[in-house]
């Protein structure tokens, strides 16, 4: 009888905690970050402003790297056309650009979790057209060294993998690949300097089952040396095909910025 009483007690006091955290943390707008309407959260995800303005990536886009490309019947983006990249193929939801890279960068660091399930939602979409032809067997997320996720809390890669995951029906292995050292800031270095900076940055863990299709998963693609780095070493372990899904893409050189209300 007292165990029971406990127990209700135990009840009363999480349902208090759930209505006290919804009051205190309703859903907000990933990308302005005003508090959402239900119906707005439960639908989309983001607020109706901030939907048509999503810079979302559109044809046409590199058929290397999925970055856009400047004009129609261009295949490459001018980096792809300059160098080859150990992948076969990538796309990407949105182009770094303007609210959506402060957004990016409160999930990332203000620990805003809370974006993850939209975020993963549009790059779901980006994946559709993609995902009948790639057949990936698994999701694997860009590992983020130990020191640094014991830091942050969270590799925000991960959690995006494992919602692409549950939408796609597709295993995500997160301990396959994992970081060998900390690898020092990379943004104010070129392409060259980047791989330099990344060789053996990355492993595979050993015993860890075979794959020949993968799908990678990231933040942002900047130069694509992290993916270049990573597909050599699962290339290394007999993986045939790489593929990648990032949130966000940069835009190349010289590309124009092929952003568009929805
Ligand atoms: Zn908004
Ligand atoms: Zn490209």
């Amino acid at each position: 009888m007292h165990r029971k009483i406990e127990q209700y007690k135990k009840n009363i006091e999480h349902k208090k905690i759930n209505f006290l955290s919804n009051l205190l943390y309703p859903p907000r707008c990933p990308i302005c970050d005003r508090i959402l309407r239900l119906s707005d959260s439960a639908e989309r995800g983001c607020c109706p402003a901030c939907m048509e303005t999503l810079p979302w990536v559109r044809e046409p886009a590199c058929m290397k790297c999925g970055k856009p490309v400047g004009e129609e019947g261009q295949e490459y983006c001018e980096d792809c056309r300059k160098q080859a990249h150990a992948f076969d193929r990538g796309t990407a939801a949105f182009t770094y650009t303007g609210a959506l890279r402060h957004s990016v960068y409160r999930m990332k660091s203000e620990n805003r979790r809370d974006y993850v399930p939209f975020f993963a939602k549009t790059m779901t979409t980006a994946l559709a057209r993609y995902l009948p032809r790639w057949e990936p067997e698994v999701i694997l997320p860009v590992p983020m060294h130990p020191g640094k996720k014991r830091r942050r809390g969270y590799n925000q890669s991960e959690l995006l993998a494992q919602e692409i995951g549950r939408r796609t029906g597709l295993p995500v292995e997160k301990e396959l690949l994992y970081c060998t050292r900390a690898v020092p800031s990379q943004k104010t270095l070129g392409r060259r300097e980047r791989l330099l900076n990344l060789r053996g940055s990355f492993a595979v863990r050993r015993g860890a089952p075979a794959f020949q299709r993968v799908l990678l998963v990231d933040d942002v693609y900047t130069t694509g040396s992290t993916m270049d780095e990573i597909s050599r070493v699962l290339r290394e372990t007999g993986v045939e095909s790489v593929f990648f899904v990032v949130l966000c893409t940069g835009k190349g050189k010289k590309a124009v910025c092929t952003a568009k209300k929805v």
